[in-house]
């Protein structure tokens, strides 16, 4: 899968996709990753890509053209794909949307700062999409397309050593995850539940899964509604 990420900052984008099990899943080539500096692309002689809101206010709004041209820049996309813009005001992101990016070709992302882009980006390239990564406000798109590059490559085949442990995880069916423990058996006198030690396999699954359902039930009550 290909990820093109159109900000201005590449390097953000850069030192995280190299490092950790992102950074092996690019080397793998189970994605790949390119970060398209959307200044690069302003026609301004200053390469100016932002400017004051129409209407007053505070704040610098992203201006139309150094964000259409640096898209265009991409040339035809590998379909199926997907155009994402990073907004507080977008669609919320969560893992039902993971799943269903993680089935496209090519995913691409565009990161604002400042107030955010000048709204007609959004009929100049008509396929965008706006998401949202939770109800709160960064400073700029950055974090959000990693947060979401992030989960989608980890359920691409080939991207964790071990995709049983991604079946496991939070959220994979329906549910949060169970507690992890690991050695010592004792520490500071906090010992571990008496049945992970037991090699009972089944009695171990069926305490994970009451874990699992007991925590999902105090910490995401809403997870277990119909
Ligand atoms: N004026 C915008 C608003 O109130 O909705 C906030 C702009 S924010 C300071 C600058 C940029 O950060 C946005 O254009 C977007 O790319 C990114 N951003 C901030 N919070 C985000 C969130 N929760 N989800 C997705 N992107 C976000």
């Amino acid at each position: 899968m290909k990820f093109s990420i159109l900000t201005l900052f590449p390097e953000l984008i850069e030192t995280y996709t190299n490092a950790s099990i992102i950074g092996r899943a690019v080397k793998s080539g189970v994605i790949s990753v390119e970060a398209v500096n959307i200044r690069d692309f302003s026609a301004d002689s200053h390469h100016k890509v932002d400017d004051s809101p129409f209407g007053g206010g505070s704040g610098m709004v992203m201006t139309c053209q150094p964000v259409e041209s640096a898209f265009e820049s991409l040339g035809a996309l590998k379909e199926p794909a997907r155009v994402l813009l990073t907004t507080p005001t977008g669609r919320r992101f969560d893992h039902a949307m993971a799943v269903e990016l993680s089935q496209c070709q090519q995913i691409v992302m565009l990161c604002g700062h400042y107030e955010g882009f000048d709204d007609r980006i959004k009929t100049l390239i008509p396929r965008i999409e706006e998401v949202s990564i939770g109800d709160y406000v960064l400073t700029g798109g950055e974090l959000p397309a990693l947060c979401m590059l992030d989960s989608i490559t980890r359920l691409l085949p080939g991207a964790v050593q071990k995709f049983s442990s991604v079946e496991a995880d939070s959220f994979y069916d329906g549910m949060l995850d169970y507690p992890h423990y690991t050695r010592p058996a004792e520490y500071k006198g906090l010992k571990v539940p008496d049945v992970l030690l037991s090699g009972n396999h089944a009695a171990i699954a069926q305490w994970r899964k009451q874990q699992s359902l007991d925590k999902t039930r105090t910490n995401r009550p809403d997870l277990l509604e119909p």
